[in-house]
Protein backbone atom coordinates (compact mmCIF):
# COMPACT_ATOMS: atom_id res chain seq x y z
CA UNK A 1 0.00 0.00 0.00
CA UNK A 2 1.58 3.09 -1.04
CA UNK A 3 2.35 5.83 1.95
CA UNK A 4 2.58 9.06 -0.02
CA UNK A 5 0.38 9.94 -2.46
CA UNK A 6 1.54 12.94 -4.07
CA UNK A 7 -0.51 15.71 -6.71
CA UNK A 8 1.48 17.90 -8.59
CA UNK A 9 0.69 21.16 -10.75
CA UNK A 10 2.29 19.84 -13.98
CA UNK A 11 3.69 17.02 -15.90
CA UNK A 12 7.54 17.97 -15.15
CA UNK A 13 6.79 18.40 -11.52
CA UNK A 14 5.50 15.26 -10.91
CA UNK A 15 8.38 13.16 -12.55
CA UNK A 16 10.81 15.96 -10.61
CA UNK A 17 9.25 14.45 -7.25
CA UNK A 18 9.27 11.39 -8.55
CA UNK A 19 12.52 10.90 -9.72
CA UNK A 20 13.30 12.25 -5.86
CA UNK A 21 11.22 9.47 -4.31
CA UNK A 22 12.75 6.99 -5.95
CA UNK A 23 16.01 8.51 -5.00
CA UNK A 24 14.98 8.24 -1.41
CA UNK A 25 13.92 4.88 -1.29
CA UNK A 26 10.34 5.06 -2.30
CA UNK A 27 9.23 2.09 -5.38
CA UNK A 28 7.33 5.40 -7.26
CA UNK A 29 5.24 5.76 -10.12
CA UNK A 30 3.69 8.96 -12.09
CA UNK A 31 -0.09 8.24 -13.00
CA UNK A 32 -1.15 10.71 -15.49
CA UNK A 33 -4.60 12.82 -14.58
CA UNK A 34 -6.85 11.89 -11.95
CA UNK A 35 -8.58 9.03 -13.07
CA UNK A 36 -8.43 5.65 -12.07
CA UNK A 37 -4.92 3.97 -13.30
CA UNK A 38 -5.34 0.68 -14.81
CA UNK A 39 -2.27 -0.54 -12.89
CA UNK A 40 -2.22 -1.75 -9.86
CA UNK A 41 -0.32 0.44 -6.99
CA UNK A 42 -0.06 -2.05 -4.54
CA UNK A 43 3.40 -2.34 -5.21
CA UNK A 44 4.47 0.86 -4.80
CA UNK A 45 5.21 3.00 -2.19
CA UNK A 46 4.64 6.57 -3.52
CA UNK A 47 2.07 7.92 -5.98
CA UNK A 48 2.61 10.76 -7.98
CA UNK A 49 -0.76 12.48 -9.38
CA UNK A 50 0.42 14.22 -12.67
CA UNK A 51 -2.20 17.18 -13.52
CA UNK A 52 -1.89 19.76 -15.86
CA UNK A 53 -3.76 22.53 -13.39
CA UNK A 54 -1.21 25.33 -12.72
CA UNK A 55 -3.04 27.63 -15.08
CA UNK A 56 -6.30 25.98 -15.15
CA UNK A 57 -9.28 28.39 -13.91
CA UNK A 58 -9.08 27.53 -9.56
CA UNK A 59 -12.42 26.16 -9.93
CA UNK A 60 -10.97 23.38 -12.41
CA UNK A 61 -7.85 23.03 -10.83
CA UNK A 62 -9.60 22.65 -7.26
CA UNK A 63 -12.04 19.75 -8.68
CA UNK A 64 -9.35 17.78 -10.34
CA UNK A 65 -6.89 17.93 -7.27
CA UNK A 66 -9.82 16.67 -4.92
CA UNK A 67 -10.80 13.78 -7.41
CA UNK A 68 -6.94 13.00 -7.42
CA UNK A 69 -6.97 12.85 -3.68
CA UNK A 70 -10.15 10.71 -3.31
CA UNK A 71 -8.19 8.29 -5.65
CA UNK A 72 -4.77 8.57 -4.09
CA UNK A 73 -7.12 7.85 -0.82
CA UNK A 74 -8.66 4.98 -2.36
CA UNK A 75 -5.05 3.92 -2.94
CA UNK A 76 -4.65 3.93 0.68
CA UNK A 77 -1.88 6.48 0.43
CA UNK A 78 -1.33 7.69 4.16
CA UNK A 79 -0.02 10.77 3.40
CA UNK A 80 -0.47 13.77 0.87
CA UNK A 81 1.88 15.68 -1.03
CA UNK A 82 0.85 18.79 -2.93
CA UNK A 83 3.84 19.71 -5.49
CA UNK A 84 4.05 22.73 -6.53
CA UNK A 85 6.57 24.69 -8.81
CA UNK A 86 9.94 25.79 -6.68
CA UNK A 87 9.40 29.24 -8.64
CA UNK A 88 5.77 28.95 -6.51
CA UNK A 89 4.20 29.87 -10.18
CA UNK A 90 0.50 31.01 -9.36
CA UNK A 91 -1.62 32.93 -10.68
CA UNK A 92 -2.98 36.60 -7.68
CA UNK A 93 -5.72 33.91 -7.15
CA UNK A 94 -4.22 29.61 -7.33
CA UNK A 95 -3.76 27.81 -8.01
CA UNK A 96 -1.36 27.00 -5.07
CA UNK A 97 -3.45 28.37 -2.08
CA UNK A 98 -6.87 26.95 -3.20
CA UNK A 99 -5.90 23.70 -4.24
CA UNK A 100 -4.12 23.46 -0.71
CA UNK A 101 -7.17 24.74 1.21
CA UNK A 102 -9.02 22.47 -0.49
CA UNK A 103 -7.38 18.99 0.15
CA UNK A 104 -6.89 20.02 4.19
CA UNK A 105 -10.60 20.78 3.97
CA UNK A 106 -11.54 17.10 2.35
CA UNK A 107 -9.15 15.42 5.35
CA UNK A 108 -10.12 17.39 7.73
CA UNK A 109 -6.82 19.04 8.36
CA UNK A 110 -6.03 22.18 9.33
CA UNK A 111 -2.24 23.26 8.62
CA UNK A 112 0.43 22.44 6.35
CA UNK A 113 3.85 23.47 5.47
CA UNK A 114 4.46 25.56 2.55
CA UNK A 115 8.54 24.78 1.68
CA UNK A 116 8.95 25.24 -2.34
CA UNK A 117 12.65 25.93 -1.99
CA UNK A 118 14.97 23.01 -3.97
CA UNK A 119 18.25 24.49 -2.87
CA UNK A 120 20.00 21.76 -5.71
CA UNK A 121 18.09 24.27 -8.17
CA UNK A 122 18.76 27.07 -6.91
CA UNK A 123 15.75 27.80 -5.00
CA UNK A 124 15.92 29.33 -1.19
CA UNK A 125 13.73 31.13 0.92
CA UNK A 126 14.83 33.99 3.14
CA UNK A 127 12.44 35.27 5.72
CA UNK A 128 9.44 33.91 3.43
CA UNK A 129 11.31 35.91 0.32
CA UNK A 130 11.86 32.86 -2.44
CA UNK A 131 15.75 33.09 -4.39
CA UNK A 132 16.07 31.83 -7.75
CA UNK A 133 20.26 31.76 -7.57
CA UNK A 134 21.40 35.25 -6.09
CA UNK A 135 18.31 37.12 -7.51
CA UNK A 136 14.56 37.62 -5.70
CA UNK A 137 11.99 35.82 -7.50
CA UNK A 138 10.58 38.95 -8.95
CA UNK A 139 14.04 39.73 -10.16
CA UNK A 140 14.68 36.59 -11.77
CA UNK A 141 13.41 35.67 -15.42
CA UNK A 142 9.83 33.97 -13.62
CA UNK A 143 9.55 38.37 -13.92
CA UNK A 144 8.58 37.62 -17.57
CA UNK A 145 7.37 33.83 -17.82
CA UNK A 146 4.45 33.84 -20.26
CA UNK A 147 2.09 32.28 -18.38
CA UNK A 148 2.86 33.21 -14.61
CA UNK A 149 4.86 35.98 -14.25
CA UNK A 150 6.00 36.01 -10.35
CA UNK A 151 6.10 39.62 -9.73
CA UNK A 152 6.50 39.86 -6.11
CA UNK A 153 9.57 37.59 -4.38
CA UNK A 154 7.54 37.64 -1.23
CA UNK A 155 5.60 33.44 -0.21
CA UNK A 156 3.21 35.31 2.48
CA UNK A 157 2.01 38.40 0.14
CA UNK A 158 1.62 35.92 -2.62
CA UNK A 159 -0.29 32.99 -0.84
CA UNK A 160 -2.23 35.23 1.81
CA UNK A 161 -4.80 36.51 -1.32
CA UNK A 162 -4.67 32.67 -2.24
CA UNK A 163 -5.98 31.03 1.08
CA UNK A 164 -8.70 31.69 3.25
CA UNK A 165 -5.88 30.80 6.09
CA UNK A 166 -4.23 32.61 8.12
CA UNK A 167 -0.41 32.78 6.42
CA UNK A 168 2.35 32.58 8.93
CA UNK A 169 6.00 32.23 8.54
CA UNK A 170 8.81 29.85 10.10
CA UNK A 171 12.45 31.72 10.00
CA UNK A 172 15.84 30.29 9.94
CA UNK A 173 16.67 30.95 13.15
CA UNK A 174 13.47 27.96 14.28
CA UNK A 175 14.59 25.92 11.33
CA UNK A 176 18.69 26.13 12.63
CA UNK A 177 17.83 25.25 15.83
CA UNK A 178 16.18 21.71 14.74
CA UNK A 179 13.25 19.80 14.19
CA UNK A 180 11.73 19.69 17.08
CA UNK A 181 12.16 23.65 17.72
CA UNK A 182 10.30 23.63 14.40
CA UNK A 183 7.61 21.37 15.31
CA UNK A 184 7.33 23.46 18.84
CA UNK A 185 6.10 26.33 16.72
CA UNK A 186 4.09 24.50 14.24
CA UNK A 187 1.83 22.71 17.40
CA UNK A 188 1.24 27.02 18.66
CA UNK A 189 -0.18 27.28 14.68
CA UNK A 190 -3.47 25.67 14.59
CA UNK A 191 -4.82 26.60 11.65
CA UNK A 192 -2.46 28.24 8.94
CA UNK A 193 -0.22 27.96 6.23
CA UNK A 194 3.13 28.28 7.53
CA UNK A 195 6.21 29.13 4.94
CA UNK A 196 9.42 27.43 6.46
CA UNK A 197 12.94 29.15 5.51
CA UNK A 198 15.30 26.45 3.61
CA UNK A 199 18.88 27.83 2.23
CA UNK A 200 20.13 24.19 2.46
CA UNK A 201 19.12 20.77 2.11
CA UNK A 202 20.41 20.00 6.14
CA UNK A 203 17.48 22.76 6.51
CA UNK A 204 14.50 20.54 4.31
CA UNK A 205 15.80 16.93 6.10
CA UNK A 206 14.92 19.49 9.76
CA UNK A 207 11.15 20.43 7.87
CA UNK A 208 10.78 16.41 6.35
CA UNK A 209 11.53 15.71 10.27
CA UNK A 210 9.56 18.28 12.29
CA UNK A 211 6.35 16.99 9.82
CA UNK A 212 6.41 13.57 10.20
CA UNK A 213 3.46 12.99 11.78
CA UNK A 214 1.87 15.56 9.05
CA UNK A 215 -1.15 14.12 7.17
CA UNK A 216 -0.42 17.24 4.12
CA UNK A 217 3.12 18.11 2.75
CA UNK A 218 3.08 21.12 0.20
CA UNK A 219 6.40 22.21 -1.37
CA UNK A 220 8.73 21.56 -4.62
CA UNK A 221 10.39 18.73 -5.08
CA UNK A 222 13.43 19.58 -2.22
CA UNK A 223 11.10 19.11 0.67
CA UNK A 224 11.56 14.68 -0.36
CA UNK A 225 14.96 15.12 -0.22
CA UNK A 226 13.97 14.59 4.18
CA UNK A 227 11.77 11.51 3.66
CA UNK A 228 12.82 7.76 3.81
CA UNK A 229 11.06 5.08 2.23
CA UNK A 230 11.69 1.85 2.47
CA UNK A 231 13.28 0.34 -0.12
CA UNK A 232 16.90 2.02 -0.28
CA UNK A 233 17.55 0.03 -3.69
CA UNK A 234 14.38 0.57 -5.58
CA UNK A 235 15.09 -0.35 -9.20
CA UNK A 236 14.82 2.84 -11.88
CA UNK A 237 13.19 1.30 -15.01
CA UNK A 238 14.70 0.48 -17.68
CA UNK A 239 14.41 2.31 -20.50
CA UNK A 240 11.74 1.29 -23.46
CA UNK A 241 15.09 0.31 -26.32
CA UNK A 242 16.63 2.78 -28.76
CA UNK A 243 14.62 4.17 -31.32
CA UNK A 244 14.61 7.34 -33.37
CA UNK A 245 14.33 10.46 -30.93
CA UNK A 246 13.41 14.27 -30.78
CA UNK A 247 13.44 17.29 -28.53
CA UNK A 248 10.29 19.07 -28.21
CA UNK A 249 11.18 22.84 -26.72
CA UNK A 250 8.04 24.89 -25.51
CA UNK A 251 9.33 26.48 -22.81
CA UNK A 252 10.31 30.25 -23.38
CA UNK A 253 12.28 30.24 -19.81
CA UNK A 254 16.12 31.22 -19.66
CA UNK A 255 17.76 28.07 -19.51
CA UNK A 256 15.73 26.54 -22.07
CA UNK A 257 16.86 29.72 -24.38
CA UNK A 258 19.94 29.16 -23.83
CA UNK A 259 20.12 25.24 -23.96
CA UNK A 260 18.27 26.08 -27.72
CA UNK A 261 21.12 28.16 -28.64
CA UNK A 262 23.81 25.61 -27.56
CA UNK A 263 21.95 22.93 -29.05
CA UNK A 264 21.39 24.98 -32.18
CA UNK A 265 24.81 24.49 -33.01
CA UNK A 266 25.06 20.68 -33.06
CA UNK A 267 21.60 19.67 -34.06
CA UNK A 268 19.43 20.22 -36.95
CA UNK A 269 16.83 22.93 -35.49
CA UNK A 270 13.43 24.01 -36.76
CA UNK A 271 11.80 26.79 -34.77
CA UNK A 272 7.99 27.07 -34.37
CA UNK A 273 6.67 29.58 -36.84
CA UNK A 274 3.41 31.60 -34.94
CA UNK A 275 1.69 33.19 -37.57
CA UNK A 276 2.28 29.83 -39.91
CA UNK A 277 0.26 28.01 -37.68
CA UNK A 278 -2.37 30.71 -37.20
CA UNK A 279 -2.52 30.85 -41.14
CA UNK A 280 -2.56 26.50 -41.63
CA UNK A 281 -2.08 24.72 -38.70
CA UNK A 282 -2.69 21.51 -39.91
CA UNK A 283 0.14 22.23 -42.95
CA UNK A 284 2.62 23.96 -40.42
CA UNK A 285 2.80 20.35 -38.16
CA UNK A 286 3.06 18.47 -41.34
CA UNK A 287 5.99 20.58 -42.69
CA UNK A 288 7.49 20.30 -39.29
CA UNK A 289 6.73 16.32 -38.91
CA UNK A 290 8.47 16.31 -42.13
CA UNK A 291 11.11 18.08 -41.09
CA UNK A 292 12.49 15.49 -38.32
CA UNK A 293 11.20 12.36 -40.23
CA UNK A 294 13.82 13.60 -42.91
CA UNK A 295 16.62 14.42 -40.48
CA UNK A 296 16.07 10.66 -39.02
CA UNK A 297 16.66 9.30 -42.79
CA UNK A 298 19.91 11.59 -43.03
CA UNK A 299 21.57 11.12 -39.48
CA UNK A 300 19.47 8.45 -37.21
CA UNK A 301 21.79 9.36 -34.30
CA UNK A 302 21.23 13.32 -34.51
CA UNK A 303 17.88 14.24 -32.98
CA UNK A 304 16.42 17.01 -34.75
CA UNK A 305 15.36 20.15 -32.64
CA UNK A 306 11.88 21.77 -32.63
CA UNK A 307 11.54 25.03 -30.62
CA UNK A 308 9.31 27.71 -29.72
CA UNK A 309 11.94 30.65 -28.75
CA UNK A 310 15.41 31.99 -29.27
CA UNK A 311 17.15 33.98 -27.02
CA UNK A 312 16.24 37.53 -27.27
CA UNK A 313 12.89 36.93 -28.92
CA UNK A 314 9.75 39.06 -27.26
CA UNK A 315 7.20 36.87 -26.23
CA UNK A 316 3.85 37.46 -27.75
CA UNK A 317 1.12 38.79 -25.32
CA UNK A 318 -1.25 36.00 -24.53
CA UNK A 319 -4.41 38.42 -24.62
CA UNK A 320 -5.22 37.89 -28.60
CA UNK A 321 -8.47 35.55 -29.48
CA UNK A 322 -5.41 32.24 -30.01
CA UNK A 323 -2.91 32.78 -27.70
CA UNK A 324 0.31 31.84 -28.88
CA UNK A 325 1.06 29.71 -26.25
CA UNK A 326 -2.15 27.68 -26.41
CA UNK A 327 -1.13 27.67 -30.37
CA UNK A 328 2.46 26.41 -29.37
CA UNK A 329 1.71 23.89 -27.20
CA UNK A 330 -1.10 22.09 -29.30
CA UNK A 331 1.51 22.18 -32.07
CA UNK A 332 4.34 20.38 -30.11
CA UNK A 333 1.95 18.21 -28.84
CA UNK A 334 0.33 17.16 -32.43
CA UNK A 335 4.18 16.81 -33.59
CA UNK A 336 4.46 14.17 -30.86
CA UNK A 337 1.87 12.26 -31.67
CA UNK A 338 2.81 11.99 -35.27
CA UNK A 339 6.24 11.58 -34.80
CA UNK A 340 5.49 8.52 -32.43
CA UNK A 341 3.66 6.64 -35.34
CA UNK A 342 6.58 7.43 -37.59
CA UNK A 343 9.12 5.99 -35.12
CA UNK A 344 10.15 8.18 -32.77
CA UNK A 345 11.21 6.16 -29.20
CA UNK A 346 12.91 8.89 -27.31
CA UNK A 347 11.22 12.32 -26.79
CA UNK A 348 12.96 14.93 -25.01
CA UNK A 349 10.05 17.79 -24.11
CA UNK A 350 10.92 21.17 -22.94
CA UNK A 351 8.35 23.33 -20.84
CA UNK A 352 5.62 22.48 -18.02
CA UNK A 353 2.59 23.05 -20.28
CA UNK A 354 4.40 21.32 -23.00
CA UNK A 355 5.11 18.22 -21.52
CA UNK A 356 1.42 18.37 -20.20
CA UNK A 357 0.23 18.60 -23.35
CA UNK A 358 2.49 15.86 -25.33
CA UNK A 359 2.08 13.30 -22.93
CA UNK A 360 -1.47 13.50 -22.91
CA UNK A 361 -1.38 13.45 -26.94
CA UNK A 362 0.33 10.33 -26.50
CA UNK A 363 -2.67 8.93 -24.44
CA UNK A 364 0.52 7.88 -21.83
CA UNK A 365 -1.85 6.76 -18.90
CA UNK A 366 1.45 6.19 -16.62
CA UNK A 367 5.40 7.09 -16.70
CA UNK A 368 7.68 4.83 -15.18
CA UNK A 369 11.26 6.81 -13.87
CA UNK A 370 14.59 5.88 -15.37
CA UNK A 371 17.71 7.20 -15.37
CA UNK A 372 18.10 10.52 -14.12
CA UNK A 373 19.90 12.94 -16.33
CA UNK A 374 20.14 16.17 -13.90
CA UNK A 375 18.22 16.83 -10.88
CA UNK A 376 15.09 17.22 -11.25
CA UNK A 377 14.67 15.65 -14.88
CA UNK A 378 14.68 11.69 -15.45
CA UNK A 379 14.02 9.79 -18.23
CA UNK A 380 10.35 7.90 -17.85
CA UNK A 381 9.47 4.81 -20.10
CA UNK A 382 5.98 5.00 -20.89
CA UNK A 383 3.06 3.40 -23.37
CA UNK A 384 1.70 5.77 -25.96
CA UNK A 385 -1.78 4.82 -27.36
CA UNK A 386 -1.70 7.28 -30.52
CA UNK A 387 -4.08 5.60 -33.09
CA UNK A 388 -4.77 2.43 -31.44
CA UNK A 389 -1.82 1.19 -31.08
CA UNK A 390 0.65 0.40 -27.60
CA UNK A 391 3.98 1.54 -28.51
CA UNK A 392 6.63 1.57 -25.45
CA UNK A 393 8.56 5.15 -25.50
CA UNK A 394 10.98 7.08 -23.57
CA UNK A 395 10.09 10.68 -22.60
CA UNK A 396 12.12 12.66 -19.88
CA UNK A 397 10.03 16.05 -19.09
CA UNK A 398 12.21 18.86 -18.13
CA UNK A 399 11.31 22.15 -16.27
CA UNK A 400 12.18 25.36 -18.40
CA UNK A 401 14.45 26.22 -16.26
CA UNK A 402 16.47 23.20 -15.19
CA UNK A 403 19.14 21.17 -17.04
CA UNK A 404 22.55 22.59 -17.96
CA UNK A 405 23.20 24.51 -21.11
CA UNK A 406 23.72 21.04 -22.95
CA UNK A 407 21.33 19.04 -22.19
CA UNK A 408 19.50 18.63 -25.11
CA UNK A 409 22.61 17.07 -27.10
CA UNK A 410 23.53 14.98 -23.73
CA UNK A 411 20.51 13.63 -22.33
CA UNK A 412 20.82 10.32 -24.61
CA UNK A 413 23.80 9.08 -23.20
CA UNK A 414 22.16 8.59 -19.80
CA UNK A 415 19.49 6.39 -21.46
CA UNK A 416 20.80 2.39 -22.09
P1 LIG B 1 8.24 26.41 -18.44
O1 LIG B 1 8.51 25.08 -17.82
O2 LIG B 1 9.46 27.13 -18.89
O3 LIG B 1 7.32 27.24 -17.59
P2 LIG B 1 5.94 25.84 -20.07
O4 LIG B 1 5.81 24.90 -21.23
O5 LIG B 1 5.27 25.46 -18.78
O6 LIG B 1 7.49 26.12 -19.82
O7 LIG B 1 5.35 27.25 -20.42
C1 LIG B 1 5.78 27.98 -21.51
C2 LIG B 1 4.55 28.52 -22.19
O8 LIG B 1 4.96 29.57 -23.03
C3 LIG B 1 3.88 27.47 -23.09
O9 LIG B 1 2.47 27.59 -22.98
C4 LIG B 1 4.37 27.89 -24.46
O10 LIG B 1 3.49 27.46 -25.49
C5 LIG B 1 4.41 29.39 -24.30
N1 LIG B 1 5.24 30.06 -25.28
C6 LIG B 1 6.38 29.62 -25.84
N2 LIG B 1 6.83 30.47 -26.76
C7 LIG B 1 5.97 31.52 -26.78
C8 LIG B 1 5.89 32.73 -27.54
N3 LIG B 1 6.81 33.02 -28.47
N4 LIG B 1 4.85 33.56 -27.30
C9 LIG B 1 3.92 33.24 -26.36
N5 LIG B 1 3.93 32.12 -25.64
C10 LIG B 1 4.94 31.26 -25.83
Amino acid sequence: MPLIGAIADDFTGATDLATMLVSRGFRTAVVIGAAEPDEPLGELDAVVVALKSRTAPVEEAVRESVAALRGLRKAGCERIYVKYCSTFDSTPTGNIGPVVDAVLDQLGAERAVVVPAFPATGRTVHRGHLFVGDQPLAESPMRDHPLTPMRDSNLLRLLTPQTRRPVRLIGHDVVRAGAEAVRAELAETESALVVVDAATDADLVTIAEATAQDPVLTGGAGLALGLTGPHPDSARADSAGSGPAVVLAGSASAATRSQVAHAKSVLPSRKLDIAALRADFDGAVAELVEFARAQWAVDPDLPPLIYAVDEGDELEPSQSATPAGELLERALARCAGELVVLGARRLLVAGGETSGAVVLALGATALHVGAQIAPGVPWCRTDSYVDGEVRAVDVALKSGNFGGVDIFTTAWDVLS
